[in-house]
């Protein structure tokens, strides 16, 4: 939708490809399906859907662009990223208008800026998503998308499920099947895969078993998979008062702010943490009475023994302190161990399923482990409470911790050597092929990965359009 938005003035026509119907369908979903394997990880039929609008019919509309770091960090050396923060700044502003949470970074910062801690805590960022509740399904915006727009058309129940190559290195037609065996060839001079972070991923796995096209790419796709690392461990016991507030925050009658907080640090320090993401979650709802001294009587279960003694340890004024728990979001280094791979079953369309192996290096849950420990040094120095490590080994072993953002497996890359889609998102060796997707992120980030897609797509459709991408 963001793609075909760029295009409104344009004299090129569009043709919206769409696998699923308006609705959300069983026989659409189902194809949907495949296995999973390594850390736990959420089925990967049930948090994406394929219909009109795509996953945003079930997501929670939270838009936070990628910090400057992710830009900076490296591999062997070389960096990860072939673009840079400032290059996609100005279409994160482009998107953020289109998604109608306008431009996010001059967006009334000053309400925010201490909304969860009243002061400046050094090593600390203070953050927050933007959501337009209006906005969020994005099925809805297509009636305004084509309106008067003629060169914009959309055909739905199309799943695209094959290609077929003009030359050696340029697509002439992409093969579509609805759900009735009827087959269609459609012509085309350049094409756009936007078909989400592990499908897209599935079609090109596909494509490359019969077409010697992709053998470029073959060495990294489906490789460098994280959907973030998440990880509920751990509580806080702040000093009464420390933290302000944790609710969101209506800016304006469609736009929501909800704050989070991470830890701020340098691309020298790359070996010794991980980019995260933390939001809190009081859990007050057990206490019986707020009285001064607390005994364990007048507890609900949910508090163990050493949180209660904090709690009475940090108590000021006739208050005690309270206890909050973690949702931390974890980016991930990117490791070819965690991977997208065919399988042996097929859908409908003869095309085979995928299994998806999510692998957390050691070296990753120490980063994590030192995130935590420096987040806990900083709050004790700040008098902002005590932090708690809790089981993060068992944690990471008994629970699902991944899940919805499906990030890497055809991954950005100066060369590829390294990636499988360049600077501007086209396939390696293929001419006329690009990917907008998360798919294509280098590492995912401690943010939620759907503004950077947008941020990208509008980059992507105004080179498409300006017939910037000369190679
Ligand atoms: C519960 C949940 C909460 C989330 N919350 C957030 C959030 O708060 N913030 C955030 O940034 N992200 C969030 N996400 C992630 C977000 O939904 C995705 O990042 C986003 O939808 C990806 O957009 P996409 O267009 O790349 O892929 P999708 O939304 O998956 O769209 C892909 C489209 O391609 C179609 N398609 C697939 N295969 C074919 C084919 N062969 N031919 C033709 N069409 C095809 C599909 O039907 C679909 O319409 C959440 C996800 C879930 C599940």
């Amino acid at each position: 939708m963001a793609l075909a938005d760029s295009f409104y003035k344009s004299k090129k026509r569009i043709l919206i490809l769409e696998a699923g119907f308006e609705d959300w369908r069983e026989q659409s979903q189902t194809i949907y399906t495949g296995t999973t394997s390594g850390y736990g990880h959420s089925e990967i039929d049930k948090d994406r859907t394929r219909q009109l609008g795509g996953s945003t019919n079930c997501w929670g509309g939270s838009c936070v662009p990628f910090d400057p770091i992710d830009f900076e960090l490296t591999e062997n050396g070389r960096n990860l990223w072939p673009i840079s923060y400032q290059e996609l700044m100005p279409h994160y502003i482009t998107a953020g208008n289109f998604y109608g949470i306008g431009d996010y970074f001059s967006f009334k910062h000053n309400m925010l800026a201490h909304y969860i801690f009243s002061d400046n805590i050094p090593g600390v960022a203070q953050k927050y998503w933007l959501a337009n509740n209006k906005n969020k399904l994005f099925k809805d915006v297509y009636p305004n998308l084509t309106g008067n727009r003629s060169n914009i058309d959309l055909c739905l129940q199309a799943n695209a499920i094959d290609i077929d190559f003009e030359n050696s290195s340029s697509i002439k037609s992409v093969i579509v099947e609805n759900y009735n065996q009827t087959k269609f060839s459609i012509k085309t001079k350049k094409v756009i895969l936007a078909c989400g972070g592990l499908e897209s991923t599935r079609l090109l796995l596909n494509w490359a078993e019969n077409h010697s096209q992709f053998s470029k790419i073959l060495e990294n796709l489906g490789l460098y998979y994280s959907p973030h690392i998440d990880i509920r461990s751990g509580s806080l016991v702040s000093f009464p008062g420390a933290i302000n507030n944790i609710d969101s925050l209506d800016l304006t009658k469609d736009i929501s702010a909800l704050p989070f907080f991470n830890l701020s640090f340098k691309k020298s320090d790359q070996d010794k943490y991980l980019n995260s993401q933390w939001s809190l979650r009081a859990r007050k709802y057990g206490i019986r009475g707020r009285r001064f001294w607390l005994w364990p009587e007048q507890l609900v279960e949910n508090y163990s023994k050493q949180e209660i003694a904090l709690m009475n340890y940090l108590a000021k004024e006739n208050q005690l302190g309270e206890v909050f728990d973690f949702i931390v979001a974890f980016d991930q280094t990117p490791s070819s161990k965690s991977r997208v791979t065919l399988g042996v079953k097929k859908d409908r369309f003869n095309l085979k399923k995928i299994n998806l192996h999510f692998h957390i290096s050691d070296d990753d849950i120490g980063k994590i482990k030192n995130t935590y420990r420096e987040i806990g040094r900083i709050f004790g120095q700040n008098k902002i409470g005590r932090l708690s490590l809790g089981e993060i080994d068992n944690y990471l072993s008994h629970n699902q911790v991944g899940a919805h953002h499906h990030t890497g497996t055809i991954r950005m890359a100066d060369s590829a050597k390294y990636g499988c889609v360049d600077r501007n998102l086209k396939i390696f060796g293929v001419d006329n092929l690009w990917v907008c997707s998360s798919a294509v992120f280098p590492s995912p980030s401690q943010a939620n990965p759907t503004f950077t897609i947008m941020a990208l797509a509008k980059r992507l459709a105004e080179n498409i359009d300006n017939e910037k991408l000369h190679y």
